[in-house]
């Protein structure tokens, strides 16, 4: 099958623990296909022999265990073949994952301690690698039947959701090279930034939500209890960053932390750490195959990510362009606003901004091109203890008729009038 002339395809054969690792083209897709042997992407094994489809500018290694032969039919921006890899150091740590989650299944499970299965967190700088770690030891579990639990708290290149939030879902099945993380019911908390400094006491409390979800999840369910959690963390580990790793590992109770590619906060770890003796800090090799981006690509890839959302990978969801009026919607702003006016404080004092305080938004054009979240919340008071149901997009803000445009993943009204907004914004191009 396949319209492209016959001088495009090419076949790449690949020794045994060697990968290939692909940029695809900025504008034209790549076709690829295992013809012989056994290969996977980021720890989802390839189906022999069927075409996949890559869209543009994905980047992506083929690894093989035993030796594969791959065709690949069109250009790209760069292709080779590394052979090596820290490929049997991650799958190493996956085993003793397997063995903790064994251990949690079998033991009773009225034992809560010995029945929780690994909480692991990938910590490291940006462009170590984490993201792509993470999906490995997720896709990994899964082909042994278990079903962990996905942890994204990397507000600025998430891949559960739009950028902005912090999210989490169970991993059923190994994760699809092409479509990444299944949407189908992930727990979603809107942060509205896509930097922690914005409002790091509001991210803290997100995360914590979030973690006392799940925890109230697990206790219903021996099953994920059992096959754990896997966290990716933001790139930030100065500093402020640092403070908020520490804070994510106490919160979820981490008991396996991965530090990729970085001596020095694997040090600061363990030392913070050596008395905790259920907690393992394992220091891993980066991949010379992460792909490292600068801040424009990284906000290039926020913007496709939002893309993604209302219009699909490949442009194949349509979006509905909705009209409320503003009578119909509440949007609030958590933070940022002085608590009280100047003049109701003592002489002298200066207005305390609270970082959690609910600042209801009137609707004017300063929402035009601003995603917002549409919010589980069915009192004002429960905004920023609930999840979201999802986002929508403004249009169209007029004034004269009070009336807001949107586009949003569906037709009808929405699940809330409860909208968050942050300083995430977007422009549909
Ligand atoms: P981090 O989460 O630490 O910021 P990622 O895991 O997102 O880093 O990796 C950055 C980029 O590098 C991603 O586009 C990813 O697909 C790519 N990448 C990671 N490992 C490899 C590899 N071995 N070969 C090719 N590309 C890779």
């Amino acid at each position: 099958a396949g319209s492209a002339s016959a001088s495009t395809v090419r076949q790449v054969k690949l020794e045994r623990e060697s990968e290939l690792r692909v940029e695809v083209a900025n504008d034209t897709p790549l076709r690829l296909r295992l013809l012989t042997g056994t290969a996977e992407i980021f720890g989802t094994e390839l189906p022999p022999e069927i075409w996949l489809n890559f869209p543009p500018r994905l980047k992506f290694a083929v690894f093989t265990w035993y030796g594969a032969t791959i065709e690949m039919d069109g250009a790209t921006e760069l292709d080779y073949i590394a052979d090596e890899t820290p490929m049997v150091s991650y799958v190493n740590v996956h085993a003793i994952l397997e063995g903790r989650r064994s251990r949690a299944k079998a033991s009773s499970s009225n034992d809560y301690d010995s029945s929780q299965g690994p909480r692991v967190i990938v910590v490291g700088p940006t462009d170590s690698g984490k993201s792509t770690l993470s999906r490995m030891l997720l896709s990994w579990a899964t082909k042994q039947g278990w079903k962990p639990t996905f942890v994204d708290l990397d507000i600025g290149q998430g891949s559960i959701t739009i950028p902005g939030c912090i999210a989490a879902t169970p991993i059923e099945l190994p994760i699809d090279p092409v479509e990444g993380i299944p949407l189908d019911m992930p727990l979603v908390y809107f942060y509205g930034h896509t930097t922690p400094s914005n409002n790091v006491d509001l991210y803290k409390v997100l995360a914590k939500e979030l973690a006392r979800m799940l925890e109230r999840q697990f206790t219903g369910n021996a099953e994920s209890r059992a096959a754990g959690m896997v966290i990716n963390t933001m790139g930030w580990i100065e500093g402020v960053g640092y403070e908020l790793l520490l804070h994510a590992i106490d919160i979820f109770n981490a008991n396996v932390i991965l530090v990729l590619g970085q001596e020095k906060l694997w040090s600061m770890l363990k030392d913070v750490l050596k008395n905790k003796p259920n907690v393992d800090v394992v220091k891993l090799q980066k991949s010379g195959g992460v792909v490292s981006r600068n801040a424009k690509v990284r906000q290039k890839t926020r913007s496709y990510r939002i893309k993604e959302y209302f219009y699909g990978l490949v442009n194949d969801l349509s979006p509905h362009s909705n009209i409320a009026n503003f009578s119909d919607l509440a949007v609030y702003r958590i933070g940022g606003g002085p608590q009280a006016p100047r003049s109701a404080l003592p002489i002298g004092a200066e207005p305390a901004a609270d970082p959690t305080r609910l600042v209801p938004v009137s609707i004017n054009r300063d929402l035009l091109h601003v995603i917002l979240a549409v919010s589980f919340a069915k009192e004002p008071d429960e905004i920023i203890s609930s999840n979201v149901a999802g986002f929508i997009y403004i249009t169209d803000v007029d004034i004269q008729r009070k009336k807001i445009t949107y586009l949003g993943p569906s037709a009808g009204d929405l699940p809330s009038k409860y909208l968050i907004v942050g300083t995430l914004t977007w422009l549909e191009t």
